[in-house]
Order: structure tokens, then sequence, then C-alpha cells
């Protein structure tokens, strides 16, 4: 499964036509044919995204402050970004298959207490604290 390259297999795994119980799959199945489920324990994966997290960051370490527009204009720049975002995401959802975490429950509770935390309309100072 992903070994398969080309044009059709790049476009069926969009993510218009990939759930996140796919992808989970994916990492699920890639970690156990690799017999990896031994190093994938919380502490190390969460230092992993971690990790993965700061590659990421480097990318941009230097740089003055970019528009997404100028971002996206660096096709180098872009295929390095993809890769640590999917390095990060990876360790993600590795961890929410340890620790049986369905992510869309998880994410949604998780916007919805933001959206409590930061009504709409509401004046944010983000150095200090919700004004209210
Ligand atoms: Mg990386």
């Amino acid at each position: 499964m992903f070994l398969k390259t080309g044009f059709f297999f790049e476009q069926w795994f969009m993510d218009k036509h990939t759930t996140l119980a796919d992808i989970k799959n994916w990492i699920a199945q890639f970690v156990a044919e690799r017999d990896w489920n031994q190093y994938h324990q919380p502490k190390n994966l969460a230092m992993s995204i971690s990790i993965e997290a700061a590659e990421l960051m480097e990318l941009f370490q230097w740089h003055h402050i970019e528009t997404p527009a100028e971002v996206k204009a660096d096709a180098e720049q872009m295929a390095r970004i993809r890769e640590e975002l999917a390095d990060v995401l990876a360790y993600c959802l590795s961890m929410a298959n340890q620790l049986d975490i369905d992510i869309a429950t998880a994410l949604h509770q998780k916007i919805e207490k933001n959206a409590r935390k930061y009504p709409v309309h509401q004046e944010i100072d983000w150095y200090n604290e919700v004004k209210t």
C-alpha cells in the first residue's frame, strides 16, 4: 500500500478521499509490519512529536515573516514542510492508536472548549488574557 505511486494513487490518497480512520490504519500497519510497537510507547511518541515539530520550526528559523503565498511560492521549502508536517502527524496518529484516542472526538471537544473560552467577536489581548 505504501509503495504505490503515480497520479492515480496520489489523487486517491488526497484528503477528500481519505478518512482519519484510513490514515490511522496506515500508521498502525506500518508500525506493526516493522515490529515498532515496542518503541511506540507514549513517552517516546510525545518526544518524537516534539522533535518533528522542532524540525518543522527549523525550516522557518531566521526567515522574516512570510505570508502563506510567499511560502507556497518556494517549491523546495514546501516539499520540506510537507515532509515534516507528515512526520508530526504520523507520530500524533500513532499516539492516538496506542492510547485508543478518537482524534475526531478529541478535536471536536477541544474546539468546543476553545469556543467557550474565546467567544466570537470577543476582543482578545493575546499577550495577557481574554478581556470580557
Ligand atoms: Mg522529520
